[in-house]
C-alpha cells in the first residue's frame, strides 16, 4: 500500500495526526469522507430567508468592518446585499479575513441564519467565490487538522489516490442495480460536480459499507452451517408426553407466540445436521423464561446437558427459584453456580441444568464438548459471552440468545444475518398498559406523596431507580444510590420500609433483601438500574426512574418493565430536571409508546445505535457513510448480497470487507 510520506506536503507531524484519524496509507484518505457539503450552486434571495434555516446566498459586500469589543473580543462584520434585501454576517475572532472579503466583492456564503442583537444573522458563515456553481465538501475537524486542510490535499492528489482503486463488484451487477463504479463514487465524494452524481455517489459507497457487514453476517452463518451438533436431539413419543404434561401443568396458558417460537427452537434442536445459532427476541414480560426451560427440559429428557447464563446474579437466582418450581417432582439434577456460590462442574451429571452468570465463563474448560445447548439470557454484548464458550469446544453446543431489546429489522438485516430469529410478539393476556408520566422536578414531592397514599391503600410495592452514571455501576452509581436511601428514608418516606440493593452489596445480603421485597416486608426498593435486567416481582406495580433522561429509551423501556407484570394496574413516573426539548420529546414519547421495537426504532433514528443500545452493544461499528436507520438502503444491499450469492460463485467476499475500512463488527 502507498504510504502517506510520498504526498506533498505531508511530513511526519502531520503523519502523526492522521495516524490517530486510523489514516495509514494513502489510499485511507479517500474513505475519509465529508461530512457534509456547501452547496453554492444554488443560491437563495436574502428577503426569502428564515431563522435556523441552512441556506447559501449571494450577493455584494456593502461593509466589511474589524470591530474589537470593549469585553476585548475581535468580531468580523460585514453586510451583504442581493437586489432583494441585506443581511449581517458574523465572524469572532477571524481579522485574517479582511484579506479576502472587501466592501464591493461579490462572494457566496453559506450557513444557518440565526438572531443576533434581534437581528438575522449568519454566524460564522463558510465563503466561496460567487457563480462557480461549486459544490464544497466539508471535512470533520479533527486532531488540529481542519477541513480546509483535508480539502487541499484531497482534491490536488485526487487523481494520484484514485489511480490504485480497483472495483470491488462486477461490471453487470453495477449495471443491474444502477450504482456508479467505485472510482467515479470516491471522486465525486471528494469532489463534487452536481447534486445528483453526489448522490448516487453516496448510494453507492453507503450500500458498499452495509453490504461488507452482510458479507461478514453471511460467511460466518455459512461457517457456522458447516457445523454438525454435538447430542441428537428427538422428540420420541415418551419424551413428547412428558413435555405436554408440563406445558399442562403451568399456571398459565402459553401464548400463540410462544408456542410459535418452541416449535421454531424444537425444530431446530432436532435437526441432526445444522446447529442452532438462534436469537430469541420478545418484549419485556413476554414470557421468555418458560421458552427457555421448555427447551433446557428437552435436552435433559435426551440425557444431556445445558447451561442458561444470567446477566446478574439476581436474576440466576430468580431463574433457579423459578426452574425448581416448575420442575419439581421431576427428580432433575438443576444447579445453580454464581461468584459466590461454587460448584464442582466436573462433577455435574450429564443431564443436568446448570444456571449461572458470566462467572461459569472462568470454569468453562470443565465443561469442555460437554454441553448441549447454551442460553444467554438478556445478552448485553452479543456474540462475546458465547464467542468464549465455543472458542473452547470442538463441538459446538446449539446456541439460544434471550434478549428484550427489540433489534429494528435494519439491525437484524445488517449485523445480525448470521443468526436465525424468533419473535415473540404480543404480551400474555390480562396485561393492563403501564400508565408513564412524565415529572417535572416541582411535581416531584407531590409524586412522592400520592405514592405513599397509594402503598397504603392498595398494599403494593415500588421501586425507585437512582440515575444512571455508568454501565458498570462504579462507586459513583452506588454512592447516589446510597445518597438518596437515606434521604428518602429520613424525610420522604419515614413512615414506611425502605430497602437498598446495589452491586456493592455482599450477594447473600442482596438476596436477602429481594426476598424480603418479594414477601412485601418491603414497601419502596431503592436501586441503581442493576434491577433493569429480568428481576420478576408481580406485586410491584410503582417505578420511578430519576434523571430519566440519562437513559436511553430502551433501557428505560426495561427499567418500565419492572412493574406491570401482576394484574393490577401499574404506574411509571420519569423524573427528570432537564429542560433541553430534545430530551423531553423523547421521554414523551415513551410515555406514549407501549411498544419496545417502536421505541428501539424511535431511539435509532434520534440519538443513533451507541445510545439506542447502550445496555446491549458496545463496540456497535461505526459507520462512516451509511445509517442503521436507513431502511431502504439496507434492504437495497441485501438484494445486492442475494444477487451475488445467486450469480457470482467466484466472487471475492474478501474484497468487499477489506476495501471498506471499518471499525472491527460485533458480530462473530
Ligand atoms: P421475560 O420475557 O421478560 O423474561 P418472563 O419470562 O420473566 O418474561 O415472564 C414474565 C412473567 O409472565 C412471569 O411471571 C411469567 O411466569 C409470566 N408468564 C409467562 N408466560 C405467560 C403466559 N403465557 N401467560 C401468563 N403469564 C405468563
Ligand atoms: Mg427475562
Amino acid at each position: 500500500m502507498d504510504s502517506l510520506s510520498q504526498i506533498p506536503g505531508v511530513g511526519p507531524k502531520i503523519i502523526e495526526k492522521l495516524k490517530r484519524l486510523n489514516i495509514n496509507y494513502s489510499k485511507d484518505l479517500l474513505y475519509h469522507f465529508p461530512n457534509r457539503y456547501i452547496d453554492f450552486s444554488h443560491s437563495v434571495k436574502i428577503n426569502s430567508i428564515l431563522e435556523n434555516e441552512n441556506v447559501t446566498i449571494t450577493g455584494q459586500i456593502l461593509d466589511f468592518k474589524n470591530i474589537f469589543t470593549k469585553t476585548g473580543k475581535n468580531i468580523q462584520k460585514a453586510i451583504i446585499t442581493d437586489n432583494t434585501g441585506k443581511i449581517d454576517l458574523i465572524w469572532f475572532n477571524q481579522p485574517y479575513l479582511s484579506k479576502n472579503i472587501k466592501t464591493g466583492d461579490i462572494l457566496s456564503f453559506a450557513g444557518t441564519v440565526s438572531l443576533f442583537q434581534n437581528k438575522k444573522t449568519i454566524i460564522a458563515p463558510e465563503y466561496g467565490p460567487h457563480n462557480t456553481g461549486k459544490i464544497i465538501a466539508v471535512y470533520p475537524e479533527t486532531n488540529g487538522l481542519t477541513s480546509k486542510w483535508f480539502r487541499k490535499i484531497i482534491q490536488t492528489q485526487i487523481s494520484n489516490l484514485l489511480n490504485p482503486v480497483t472495483e470491488t463488484l462486477p461490471t453487470d451487477l453495477i449495471k443491474k442495480f444502477k450504482l456508479l463504479d467505485l472510482k467515479t463514487a470516491l471522486l465525486q465524494i471528494h469532489c463534487p460536480t452536481d447534486s445528483q452524481l453526489l448522490s448516487q455517489a453516496r448510494t453507492r459507497l453507503a450500500t458498499e459499507e452495509i453490504l461488507s457487514l452482510q458479507i461478514k453476517s453471511y460467511l460466518s452463518k455459512k461457517d457456522w452451517l458447516k457445523q454438525n451438533p454435538k447430542t441428537k436431539i428427538k422428540i420420541t413419543k415418551p419424551i413428547d408426553k412428558k413435555i405436554k404434561d408440563l406445558i399442562k401443568s403451568l399456571s398459565f396458558k402459553l401464548t400463540d407466540s410462544q408456542n410459535k417460537v418452541i416449535t421454531e427452537i424444537f425444530s431446530d434442536l432436532t435437526n441432526p445436521n445444522q446447529v442452532m445459532n438462534r436469537l430469541l427476541q420478545g418484549d419485556v414480560g413476554s414470557g421468555k423464561t418458560i421458552v427457555a426451560l421448555l427447551s433446557c427440559y428437552l435436552t435433559h429428557l435426551n440425557n444431556s446437558l445445558s447451561v442458561l447464563i444470567a446477566p446478574t446474579e439476581i436474576l440466576a437466582h430468580q431463574h433457579y427459584q423459578n426452574f425448581q418450581d416448575i420442575l419439581k417432582d421431576k427428580n432433575i439434577p438443576i444447579f445453580l453456580m454464581t461468584g459466590s456460590k461454587k460448584i464442582d462442574l466436573k462433577k455435574i451429571p450429564k443431564n443436568a441444568i446448570i444456571i449461572s452468570t458470566h462467572a461459569i465463563i472462568y470454569k468453562k474448560d470443565n465443561l469442555k464438548n460437554k454441553i448441549s445447548l447454551l442460553i444467554i439470557d438478556e445478552q448485553h454484548k452479543f456474540g462475546v459471552k458465547q464467542r468464549s464458550f465455543l472458542n473452547s469446544s470442538t463441538k459446538l453446543p446449539h446456541c439460544l440468545t434471550m434478549t428484550a431489546t427489540p433489534i429494528p429489522r435494519t439491525i437484524s438485516l445488517t449485523l445480525l444475518g448470521n443468526l436465525d430469529i424468533s419473535i415473540i410478539d404480543t404480551l400474555p393476556q390480562n396485561r393492563l398498559q403501564i400508565k408513564t408520566f412524565l415529572v417535572p422536578d416541582t411535581k416531584k414531592i407531590n409524586c412522592y406523596k400520592w405514592i405513599e397514599t397509594e402503598i397504603k391503600k392498595t398494599g403494593c410495592q415500588a421501586f425507585i431507580v437512582c440515575p444512571f452514571i455508568d454501565i458498570s455501576e462504579s462507586m459513583a452509581s452506588v454512592k447516589s444510590a446510597i445518597k438518596e436511601f437515606e434521604f428518602l428514608s429520613k424525610n420522604i418516606f419515614p413512615n414506611l420500609k425502605l430497602g437498598l440493593i446495589h452491586g456493592k452489596i455482599k450477594s447473600e445480603t442482596r438476596q436477602k433483601i429481594i426476598k424480603q421485597f418479594q414477601d412485601n416486608k418491603i414497601n419502596i426498593l431503592i436501586t441503581t438500574p442493576i434491577i433493569e435486567v429480568g428481576v420478576d416481582i408481580p406485586n410491584s406495580s410503582i417505578i420511578i426512574i430519576q434523571s430519566a433522561d440519562r437513559f436511553g429509551l430502551a433501557q428505560l423501556h426495561q427499567l418500565r418493565g419492572r412493574v406491570g407484570r401482576g394484574h393490577q394496574q401499574s404506574f411509571c413516573y420519569l423524573f427528570t430536571e432537564s429542560q433541553n426539548s430534545k430530551a423531553i420529546n423523547r421521554l414523551e414519547f415513551l410515555e406514549k409508546n407501549h411498544n419496545g421495537l417502536k421505541i428501539a426504532e424511535y431511539d435509532l433514528k434520534n440519538r443513533g445505535p451507541g445510545e439506542a443500545f447502550s445496555t446491549i452493544q458496545h463496540g456497535f461499528p461505526s459507520l462512516k457513510i451509511a445509517s442503521f436507520s436507513d431502511a431502504k438502503l439496507i434492504s437495497f444491499s441485501q438484494e445486492i448480497l442475494k444477487e451475488i450469492i445467486k450469480n457470482y460463485p467466484e466472487f471475492n467476499f474478501s474484497q468487499i470487507i477489506s476495501e471498506n475500512i471499518i471499525s472491527e463488527s460485533i458480530n462473530n
